[in-house]
């Protein structure tokens, strides 16, 4: 067996020539063509990615509750008058007073309206009148009071949180417009 004969000199140029054309051919290419499976690579993780963060953004966020205004003055987020507050409800001053005073008792749970009380609420409305009383008292109401759930439009209920009004220190008529 003979060795193999070393590269003669003009092997060796035709490879470098060649070589060089590869480099040459290279640099002709388009940058988005030579690095076209990086690029596809890429694209497939970015692809995913955003696939991930629209099947799951929902997902992860917590439920979205939209808080009523009576709630918010609550839980101090929005500014109110309160004058007294419980585990069950909360009286805050009107902002629109239509007596010299008028008194909002709001229970904490978000019932919506009277039409959606149900029999689990009889002790709260009960409550609700107590807490009036009480209110009345700390005013000075001595000469009387009134107390009214508006309920709906045609009674013109403006805030869908169930409240009992609480109005006094003026005479007053009836029936109410
Ligand atoms: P109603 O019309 O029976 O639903 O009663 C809603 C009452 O909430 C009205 O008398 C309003 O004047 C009163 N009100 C509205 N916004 C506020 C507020 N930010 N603070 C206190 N009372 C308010």
């Amino acid at each position: 067996m003979g060795r193999l004969a070393p590269p003669s000199p003009f092997h060796r140029r035709y490879e470098s020539t060649y070589r060089g054309y590869q480099h040459d051919a290279l640099q002709f290419l388009p940058l988005r063509v030579r690095y076209r499976p990086k690029c596809l690579i890429m694209e497939l993780v970015l692809l995913l990615l955003r696939w991930l963060r629209d099947a799951f953004s929902g997902a992860m966020l917590p439920p979205v509750s939209e808080k009523t205004l009576f709630q918010k003055i609550m839980d101090r987020e929005e500014p109110g008058d309160i004058l007294y507050e419980d585990d069950l409800c909360v009286a805050l001053r009107d902002i629109n007073p239509q007596a010299p005073t008028h008194v909002l008792i709001v229970p904490r749970n978000p019932i919506p309206s009277l039409d959606a009380l149900t029999e689990e609420d009889e002790s709260l409305v009960g409550h609700l009148f107590l807490v009036a009383q009480k209110v009345a008292a700390d005013e000075g109401l001595t000469d009387g009071y009134r107390t009214v759930f508006n309920n709906g439009s045609d009674a013109q209920q403006t805030v869908a949180h169930v409240h009992l009004h609480l109005l006094g220190g003026r005479h007053m008529s009836w029936p109410p417009g």
